[in-house]
């Protein structure tokens, strides 16, 4: 059969690998020539790693299994008439099986022109732009001999108190206080200020509230101002309103809604407010036999519950669709139902502390951050990326540097 796997992330290329070898004649279209470790992105925003160190070229995934090619391309829409997936350089792709794996987006709740202030972090590009405007704004705060500029310049808002507004408000406090300390003449990085803002009643909120208090802690030792039970009202090039209170910012990052790509608009389908895609318990797409669906844009239900957008699911469930199709014969042939196995749930605040949730245990504290450092790096594509970073990860972890601070 020919497989078309649109999408080259966690669920695509788990799928893909688990197809290599076999009977089947496999294509990855993916509009990015690498795959992406997103959970490592605010390393890159802060300057801790460079993109190369988290993204890994998918031609050399995939370069020893002779049945599997890939494809640089962005896919625009697909044609379940004639079978056949069109890009954007008006190519067709036919296919007998198609599987849909192209994740999720942010979106700025119906504010579209957010996006030019607030930088979310997604992709390679949103990370150096991130890094580029904190960079760009201490360094102009050194210029400035207004100390209410500096003052603005060298503030961050980081909008939304799940794991990555977690992540990236604990990083960028740590790049203030102990990187750039002592390296400029006129500010003093260590009292840059950092704020979270988040619109519910404590952060992560998809964690037990104990290990989120603990978070929250943490952050506050680090300096970070905690914002709960505000909302972002207005934005602009030179700060944000929280209510009622004008906060001017040099930086402002945005980690607050996500939305699935378009996959569902090219089936013609009904979505949820998400956007995601319903599927059967096969991950086919309802109504569109020899069509699957994985990752972040299925609307999965298990225990009367739809999956989390994490990682460990869209590989679980690339790995299970791809093994089923294995020794599948024909398209459209009802596959096993996927069953979601949850290794625990973790997010990370500086370089000292993590929380882990899994379920019936929990760990908190410089044990969980060991731990946090290890399965990350063991989930890193390949030996190379593994060593690299944590070569680098232990160099920063002695001397808190960061090594990657070029302005281009
Ligand atoms: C900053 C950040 C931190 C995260 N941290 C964690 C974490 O710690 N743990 C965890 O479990 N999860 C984490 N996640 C979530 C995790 O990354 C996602 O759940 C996971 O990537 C979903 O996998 P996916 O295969 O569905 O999509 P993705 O991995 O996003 O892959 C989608 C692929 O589709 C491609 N694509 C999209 N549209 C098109 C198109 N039109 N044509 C061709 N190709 C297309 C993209 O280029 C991309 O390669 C994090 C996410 C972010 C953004």
């Amino acid at each position: 059969m020919r497989i078309v796997v649109v999408g080259g992330g966690f669920g695509g290329l788990a799928c893909a690998k688990a197809l290599g070898n076999s009977p089947h004649q496999v294509l990855v279209i993916d509009k990015k020539n690498f795959n992406l470790f997103q959970p490592l992105l605010y390393q890159v925003a802060t300057g801790a790693l460079s993109p190369a160190d988290i993204a890994e070229p998918i031609r050399r995934v995939f370069k020893k299994y002779r049945n599997i090619s890939t494809v640089m391309a962005e896919v625009e829409r697909v044609d379940t008439a004639t079978s056949h997936v069109v890009t954007s350089d008006g190519r067709q792709y036919p296919y007998d099986v198609l599987i849909l794996a192209t994740g999720s987006r942010y979106s700025y709740f119906g504010h579209d022109d957010w996006a030019q202030h607030a930088t979310s972090l997604k992709t390679v590009e949103d990370a150096r732009l991130i890094r580029t405007r904190l960079l760009t704004a201490f360094e102009r705060a050194e210029k400035s001999t207004d100390p209410e500029e500096q003052r603005r310049l060298t503030t961050t808002v980081v909008i939304g108190g799940g794991p990555t507004g977690v992540e990236m408000a604990g990083a960028i406090a740590e790049l203030g206080r102990w990187t750039l300390e002592g390296e400029f003449r006129n500010i003093n990085p260590s009292s840059a200020r950092v704020i979270l803002v988040e619109g519910g009643q404590r952060l992560l909120g998809q964690f037990p509230e104990k290990l989120a208090l603990y978070a929250q802690r943490e952050l506050e030792n680090l300096g970070v101002e905690i914002w709960l039970k505000r909302r972002v009202t207005e934005m602009d090039a030179s700060g944000v309103r929280v209510d009622d209170e004008r906060v001017p910012a040099g930086t402002i990052v945005w980690g607050a809604g996500v939305t699935a790509t378009p996959a569902a608009q090219w089936l013609g389908l009904e979505t949820d407010r998400t956007g995601r895609i319903p599927v059967e318990a096969d991950l086919s797409v309802v109504g569109f036999p020899g069509i699957y669906a994985l990752g972040d844009i299925t609307a999965f239900t298990q225990d009367d519950k739809f999956l989390p957008g994490l990682a460990q699911v869209a590989k679980q469930q690339g790995r299970h669709l791809g093994e089923g199709l294995r020794s599948a014969t024909e398209p459209g042939q009802k596959l096993a139902p996927f069953r979601y196995h949850d290794r625990g749930n973790t997010a990370v605040i500086g370089r000292h502390a993590a929380i882990f949730d899994f379920g019936r245990h929990r760990m908190k504290g410089r044990l969980a951050w060991l731990l946090w450092a290890i399965v990350h790096v063991y989930l890193l594509v390949n030996a190379e990326k593994r060593a690299l970073v944590s070569l680098q990860w232990l160099w920063r972890y002695i001397t808190k540097a960061r090594g990657v601070r070029l302005i281009p």
